[in-house]
């Protein structure tokens, strides 16, 4: 029923905060892909394709996808027409599933809200009660919001918006993701995602976040 944002800048425990969620329900009892689903994006393989870790080496298997219309595809029997809404949509196996766990939620396409609001919805006509987590970067390194979850945060019933410990002054109050291009602050104009390119991340507070060119207003 409900859709919890655990949110943040990177270093701040989102995906820490994904495990322990996967953890509880294990704990409990439950089983991944009967009784929750756990999705990650493609795009991360950081700790191998499909694999949610967290900063103290905690591991959690997901099912990578790379769009929105992907986990639900997972989840639903969706004939070429876009139907109505209807219960009978969901893959008979996957009835029983309290709680989806999506991480890594900025890299997804701008559907995922919609995706996520739908499947909620078909949830609620079965009678049944479904947690939606989604973990996932509120800004990019340039501090502007990720389009994909502005929406998905505007959603959400529960928002922990995670800190991280500043690297420049050591408080804890790192609201921002430093991206570095050899030793240096990223360019405003750098692509917002970069695959493979010699570049590291930090995080810091509004303080000491840097951009060179921001410009004072955008768009
Ligand atoms: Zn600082």
């Amino acid at each position: 029923m409900p859709i919890f944002v655990e949110t943040g800048p990177m270093f701040s425990g989102k995906s820490g905060a994904v495990v322990e969620v996967v953890k509880r329900r294990l704990i409990g009892g439950q089983i991944a892909g009967k009784d929750f689903v756990v999705f990650s994006h493609q795009s991360d393989n950081r700790y191998g394709e499909g694999i949610i870790a967290s900063h103290n080496h905690e591991r959690v298997v997901a099912i990578p996808r790379t769009t929105s219309l992907g986990i639900m595809s997972f989840l639903l029997n969706l004939p070429e027409n876009m139907p109505d809404l209807h219960p009978g949509l969901i893959k008979p196996e996957l009835k029983n599933v309290r709680s989806l766990i999506v991480d890594e939620g900025q890299f997804f396409d701008g559907k995922l809200g919609r995706v996520l609001t739908a499947i909620d919805t078909l949830w609620r006509l079965m009678g049944k009660n479904l947690e939606i987590t989604v973990a996932g970067l509120n800004l990019d390194f340039r501090g502007e919001p990720f389009p994909t979850m502005a929406d998905v945060l505007s959603r959400a019933e529960k928002v922990n918006v995670h800190v991280a410990v500043c690297h420049v002054c050591g408080e804890n109050n790192a609201t921002m993701t430093q991206r570095l291009v050899d030793g240096q602050p990223a360019k405003w104009s750098d692509p917002v995602k970069v695959v493979g390119a010699d570049e590291l991340y930090t995080a810091r507070c509004k303080q000491h976040h840097e951009v060179f060119g921001k410009p004072i207003l955008t768009g």
